[in-house]
């Protein structure tokens, strides 16, 4: 309940962000479809997908580099608000904490808020960790409209080799147990989310061994056939 109130507060307030005097100002002099429009032909805006060890970090940053565009981590927002104690920190601390997932509503208010800021509009960007359920998935292609999200990237390493580079790479703490059944939730969570897109043609999927190198001339290739047929 508490939660709840708390969450249509900072919904409110990114509302209120987004219709009050502060766009209204801007808007005098920037048109109000140049801030928020999303279709400007520049700006590539991307979503990447990978299970733990598929090396979706190493590859968002080669997507930086080679398009301009501006990585979002939905996870780090959240740490960001936590170290920072914001309002929103407080709210999302226990839940990250808990290995829960936070709502839809407070998840999609926070991204709706930032892909609105105009150096997002204007350089585009990858999301990572966004969206993870097919609600958020849903509410961002609301956000950009048609044709205004380019590619859905997965990067597909097979399940054993996830495994063993988890494992050579865990903390001492991590068991095979738990490996797995971090593993297992992106099959439970985030497949669905990717399947959803699959059926709207957005998806791109990247063999993800090999390289860094050979894994980012793939993913990049790509990624120019989807942004050539956009
Ligand atoms: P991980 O890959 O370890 O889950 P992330 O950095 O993507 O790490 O996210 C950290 C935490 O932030 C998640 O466990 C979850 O609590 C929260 N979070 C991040 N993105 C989302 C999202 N799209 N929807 C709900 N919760 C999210």
């Amino acid at each position: 309940m508490v939660i709840r109130a708390a969450e249509d507060a900072v919904a409110d307030m990114a509302q209120a962000r987004a219709e009050g005097p502060a766009s209204e100002a801007r808007s005098e002099t920037t048109p109000m479809s140049d801030a928020v429009d999303h279709d400007g032909p520049a700006a590539t805006r991307l979503v990447i997908f990978g299970r733990q060890g598929a090396g979706k970090g190493t590859q968002a940053a080669r997507l930086v580099e080679h398009y301009g565009v501006i990585h979002l981590s939905t996870g780090d927002m959240f740490r960001a608000a936590v170290a920072d104690g914001t309002e929103l920190g407080q709210q999302v601390g226990p839940i990250m904490e808990s290995g829960g997932l936070v709502s839809d509503e407070l998840t999609i208010a926070i991204v709706r808020e930032r892909l609105a800021a105009d150096d997002i509009v204007a350089d585009g960007f990858v999301l990572d960790g966004f969206p993870r359920t097919p609600a958020q998935a849903e509410a961002l292609l609301a956000m950009l409209g048609d044709g205004g999200l380019h590619a859905v990237i997965e990067l597909e390493v097979p399940l054993d080799e996830v495994t063993n580079r988890m494992k050579a790479r865990a903390r001492e703490d991590d068991t095979d147990e738990s490996i797995a059944k971090r593993l297992a939730l992106y099959d439970t969570e985030t497949v669905p989310t990717i399947d959803w897109f699959r059926e709207r043609g957005l998806v791109v999927t990247v063999d993800g061994l090999g390289s860094e190198d050979e894994v980012a001339e793939r993913m990049t290739d790509a990624i120019d056939k989807a942004l050539a047929g956009r």
